[in-house]
C-alpha cells in the first residue's frame, strides 16, 4: 500500500516539475483575446500531451458524462439543461467537422464545462484578473465556460450557445491541431477555427470591416499576433483562410493540414496567403 501510495505521489511531482519547466521556458503559450474573452492556447505536441495530464488531475474529481464522442465533466454549479444542451451541440458540430476533416480523434475528446470561471482560468493558465473566456481549447481539452455567465439574453441562451457558441471554434482548434501537429502559426489556426464558424455556423468575423492590409500582413501575422489589435488580427487571419479556400477549395486546405502534420515546413506556402480578396 505506502509504496502504491508513494509511486503515485512522486509520479504527479514529475508532472508537476515537468509542467512547471515548460511554463518557465515559454514552449508554446499564447494569449489572445476574442470577441468577449480572453483565451490561451498551446499549439506543441509535448506542451499538449502534458497540459492535458494537468487537466485530467486538476478535474479528477469532477462529474462526468459520456456521449458517442466525447467524455464532459462538469463542476457542482452546471444544471441539467446546460449540459444537455452542451451534449448536442457538441455532438452535432462533431459529425460536421469531421466529415470535412475526414479525420476523428482516436479517443473520445475530453470537454469540461465550468460554472466557476476562475477554476477554468486556472486550468488552462490563464492568470490575472482578465475577463474570464467562454471557451479555451488547451491540454487537449475543450473548456467551456457555463453560458449563462456570458449570454444576457436568457431567453435565447439554447439558441446563441448552439448557433454562435464556442464549442464549434475550440473543436476545430483541437482537430487542426491533431491533423497538423502543431506545425502552423497562430494566426492559422485561429483563420481555419474562424472560416469553420462561417462555413458551418453562418457567423462571419469582421463582418465589413476595414482591415489595414499593410499593417496586418502576413508577417506581422506570424511574429507580432499577440500584440495586435485582436478583432483585427482575426478578422484578417479569417480572411486569408476564406481567400484561401475561396480560390483553392476546403480540400486543399485540408491536405494543407495533413502535410504540415507529415512536417512540411509552413512557410512554404507563405505564397498561397495573400488575404487580398
Ligand atoms: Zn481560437
Amino acid at each position: 500500500m505506502m509504496i502504491k501510495k508513494k509511486r503515485i505521489k512522486f509520479f504527479h511531482i514529475k508532472i508537476l516539475i515537468l509542467v512547471f519547466t515548460m511554463i518557465i521556458v515559454g514552449v508554446g503559450g499564447y494569449v489572445y483575446t476574442a470577441r468577449q474573452f480572453n483565451v490561451i492556447a498551446t499549439f506543441n505536441p509535448v506542451a499538449r500531451s502534458v497540459g492535458s495530464r494537468m487537466v485530467d488531475y486538476r478535474t479528477r474529481n469532477y462529474s462526468f458524462v459520456e456521449t458517442d464522442h466525447f467524455i464532459i465533466k462538469y463542476d457542482e454549479g452546471i444544471s441539467k439543461e446546460i449540459l444537455d444542451l452542451a451534449k448536442t451541440t457538441a455532438e452535432d458540430k462533431y459529425k460536421e467537422v469531421v466529415q470535412v476533416f475526414q479525420y476523428a480523434p482516436k479517443n473520445k475528446v475530453m470537454m469540461i464545462l465550468y460554472n466557476d470561471a476562475e477554476k477554468l482560468k486556472r486550468n488552462t493558465m490563464l492568470s490575472g484578473s482578465d475577463k474570464p473566456p467562454m471557451g479555451v481549447y488547451y491540454g487537449d481539452t475543450i473548456h467551456i465556460l457555463d453560458p449563462t455567465l456570458w449570454i444576457k439574453d436568457e431567453e435565447n441562451i439554447e439558441n446563441i450557445f448552439y448557433s454562435e457558441g464556442p464549442i464549434l471554434h475550440e473543436l476545430v482548434h483541437l482537430l487542426t491541431d491533431h491533423v497538423a501537429r502543431g506545425n502552423f502559426p497562430l494566426w492559422f489556426t485561429e483563420g481555419v477555427s474562424l472560416y469553420f464558424e462561417y462555413k458551418i455556423d453562418g457567423y462571419e468575423w469582421g463582418r465589413g470591416m476595414d482591415v489595414d492590409t499593410d499593417q496586418y500582413n502576413l508577417g506581422n501575422l506570424t511574429n507580432n499576433f499577440h500584440e495586435l489589435d485582436q478583432y483585427f488580427a482575426y478578422t484578417q487571419s479569417f480572411r486569408i483562410i476564406k481567400d484561401f479556400v475561396d480560390q483553392h477549395g476546403i480540400e486543399a486546405l485540408m491536405d494543407l493540414l495533413r502535410d504540415l502534420g507529415k512536417g512540411q515546413d509552413f512557410k512554404t506556402y507563405n505564397d498561397l496567403f495573400k488575404g487580398e480578396g
